[in-house]
């Protein structure tokens, strides 16, 4: 005699944290999800739910898939790139230059938003100017990511001679985006968990950070031992004549002329020490920002730009001296371990 179990399926309009109430009641592996014709739409795993809970700081798209972003850049070859990555499900897609307000980045903005106006968000950029914030977020500029040559392998600002302070840049870029319903990306000079909680108080929404997680396990690249017997990793600018000559798509980008054999570096190539994993690294920069934040007497991002917005908390300019003594300063020496 065969016995059959009642399947147990959820409705295909039934919420994730409904899907997972059930998995666990129902103590199944699996919960098919179908629509009205009972046909299969999705399948839930209790991995999936596993996961939701080990990880509750990650981020989900609507169909609980982990969130993905990409960066393109402005070249006609990227539309392709653009195609394979919305067919695979991209979430954001990050157009990438170092001067974001170029007819180049308008036009593909335009190009995205004309033939993908459902998905994905685009983050244009970068930017430092109210001015350039304009251009792009009218080309239909879904967030915008703020700093030219802030990063610590940049050399824009000395070999360019453009770019600004980050903290000025993030301000005003933010100040203006936000007045149009915009989000800004942080992206450079974040040296130290400090910045991040800094940018966020000038009007950023998030931080974009390199060199601070080069150093980690996790990030691309082997260790290697360094003369003073510091293990390190190799960290290159994307600017950098290394990353120019290891990758063709990048030297394509510094050549204002595809014949032109005279390349021009905006980057540098570094090592970084180890800083351990991600795992721990994270979870301390996640919690010093709401160390920070604490002491600030704010509960959420929201309501810290809200505050800087009203003028109920305000920046006050620091002398040197004041910068020297706000560090660790009169000591014979020091050891300093920051988690
Ligand atoms: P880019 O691709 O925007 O520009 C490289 C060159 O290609 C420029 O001369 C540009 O005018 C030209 N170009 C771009 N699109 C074109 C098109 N469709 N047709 C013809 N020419 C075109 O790259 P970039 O600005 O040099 O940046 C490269 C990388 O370096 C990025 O990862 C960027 O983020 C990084 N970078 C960042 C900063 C910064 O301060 N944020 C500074 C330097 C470099």
């Amino acid at each position: 005699m065969v016995v059959r179990e009642k399947l147990i399926v959820g409705d295909e309009n039934f919420t994730l944290t409904h899907a997972y109430e059930i998995l666990e009641s129902e103590k199944k592996g699996k919960l098919p999800i179908v629509n009205k014709n009972d046909e299969l739409v999705t399948l839930i795993a209790r991995t999936d739910l596993k996961k939701a809970r080990d990880f509750p700081l990650s981020s989900y798209d609507s169909k609980g898939q982990l969130m993905v972003g990409a960066a393109i850049n402005t070249r006609e070859t990227a539309k392709e790139n653009v195609r394979l990555l919305v067919e695979a499900g991209v979430d954001v897609l990050v157009i990438d230059s170092s001067n974001g307000a170029s007819r180049y980045q308008v036009e593909m903005l335009q190009w995205i938003k004309k033939n993908y106006p459902e998905s994905p968000q685009v983050i244009a950029g970068n930017v430092v100017t109210m001015k350039q914030a304009k251009i792009l977020i009218d080309a239909g500029a879904d967030g915008l990511r703020v700093g030219m040559g802030s990063g610590s392998i940049c050399i824009t600002q000395e070999v360019m001679a453009v770019g600004r302070a980050q903290g000025t840049a993030v301000y005003q870029v933010a100040r203006y985006a936000r007045s149009r319903g915009v989000p800004c990306v942080a992206d450079g000079g974040i040296r130290d968990v400090g910045y991040i909680t800094k940018a966020l108080s000038l009007g950023a929404s998030t931080v974009m950070m390199g060199g601070l997680l080069a150093g980690t396990t996790e990030a691309p690249g082997e260790y290697f031992w360094g003369p003073s017997g510091v293990r390190l990793k190799n960290y290159r600018g994307m600017g950098s004549l290394d990353a120019m000559e290891a990758h063709s798509s990048s030297q394509d980008r510094y050549f204002t002329n595809e014949a032109d054999a005279v390349k021009v570096a905006q980057g540098v190539s570094a090592t970084m020490r180890d800083r351990g994993s991600l795992h721990k690294f994270v979870p301390y920069l996640y919690r010093a920002v709401q160390h920070g934040f604490q002491d600030i007497g704010v509960k959420s991002i929201a309501e810290l730009q809200e505050k800087v917005h009203s003028g109920e908390i305000r920046f006050e300019r620091r002398t040197p001296n004041a910068q020297k003594e706000g560090g660790v300063h009169s000591l014979n020496s020091y050891e300093k371990r920051a988690f």
